[in-house]
């Protein structure tokens, strides 16, 4: 990331963009995120019930916060498929801004489980799995990493991705919050990721990177963890879920208030929108990818294809004998 190419974060307010910043004497560095319009607007649009609503904004600043740190122009997809109510939440992060998402749930099961008082953001969620997709383009490679979903949450999850994937030191908090005003109802989302990034590797191995291994009743030792990273994962872990959701904190404060004993630099801010990537054309080269009888199979009461984008809920009609003309395919 060079500074030349970021405008500098004075110039824009905090919602709705990313702060990298780094702690440089604990060799640890992070980014931090506070979602204002962008994910308001995506919770508004679709209309979710609060426990939906929850699950997709976390979702979200999570997306933000990983996917910012690509340094190329793709897309970084979070998506989760599980067996609860909600099962299945995509969030789409396209270099280097735009941001969309969905959520998929039973609604009748939904407001059954919210008169029965289960109906918590992981209750909803279920078990099952959480996956992060870089796809870089048509013929650039695209990698996935799974971790499972076993009613830890989506913070906990990607804790457990970075130890396992990427074997890097990681501390990932997530906040939503829920203002209602004469207005209505608004959302905000905040999230902060601080990373043990040492320049020598021997520092990174002792580092805590298997908390979770520790055998029953074995003669396991915890493994000596880096003071730099117990230090810097200490002070990012008593962030309050306020503070990541507070409009009138600024995240350079928020930064300050959590680091400044050690010194933190700030990085100039990159704005975050949201933008569905949905068109006409590209629809169109969707279906006609489709055989003439799977076309056909598609045709609606009103002779024409409807489709329904489930990010931005635009819809589209097409004449199925726009299709034909230029259709090679004898089947
Ligand atoms: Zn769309």
């Amino acid at each position: 990331m060079t500074e030349a190419s970021m405008r500098p974060v004075s110039d824009l307010g905090d919602d709705d963009v990313v702060l990298p910043f780094v702690i440089e004497p604990l060799e640890s560095r992070g980014r931090v995120v506070r979602l204002g319009a962008s994910v308001d607007a995506i919770l508004a649009r679709h209309g979710y019930p609060e426990a939906v609503a929850r699950l997709v904004g976390e979702a979200a600043a999570l997306t933000v916060l990983l996917g910012s740190a690509l340094k190329f122009e793709g897309r970084f997809q979070v998506q989760t498929r599980t067996n609860g109510i909600v099962d299945m939440i995509v969030v789409d992060f396209d270099a280097p801004d735009r941001l969309r998402a969905f959520a998929r749930f039973d609604a009748e099961a939904l407001a059954l489980a919210q008169a029965e008082g289960r109906a918590t953001p992981l209750q909803v969620l279920g078990t099952g799995h959480l996956a992060l997709t870089i796809d870089q383009g048509n013929d650039m490679s695209r990698y996935q990493g799974v971790v499972p979903l076993e009613g830890q949450g989506l913070e906990d999850a990607a804790h457990q991705y970075f130890r396992q994937s990427e074997q890097i030191p990681t501390l990932v908090r997530l906040a939503v919050a829920q203002s209602v005003t004469g207005e209505g109802v608004h959302w905000r989302a905040g999230g902060l990721i601080v990373q043990f990034l040492p320049h020598s590797t021997d520092r990174l191995r002792q580092a805590d990177l298997h908390p979770g291994d520790a055998p029953e009743g074995g003669d396991y030792h915890e493994p000596s963890e880096d003071d730099a990273w117990s230090e810097a994962k200490a002070l990012a872990a008593t962030v309050e879920d306020h503070e990541l959701v507070d409009p009138t904190l600024s995240s350079e404060r928020l930064l300050y208030r959590l680091f400044h004993e050690r010194g933190v630099k700030v990085f100039g801010g990159q704005p975050i929108r949201e933008a569905c990537r949905c068109s006409t054309d590209r629809i169109t080269e969707m279906l006609r990818r489709f055989k003439p009888r799977e076309r056909a199979d598609m045709v609606g009461d009103n002779g024409r294809i409807g489709v329904t984008c489930e990010f931005c809920s635009t819809h589209r009609d097409f004449e199925p004998s726009d299709f034909e003309a230029s259709d090679l395919d004898p089947a």
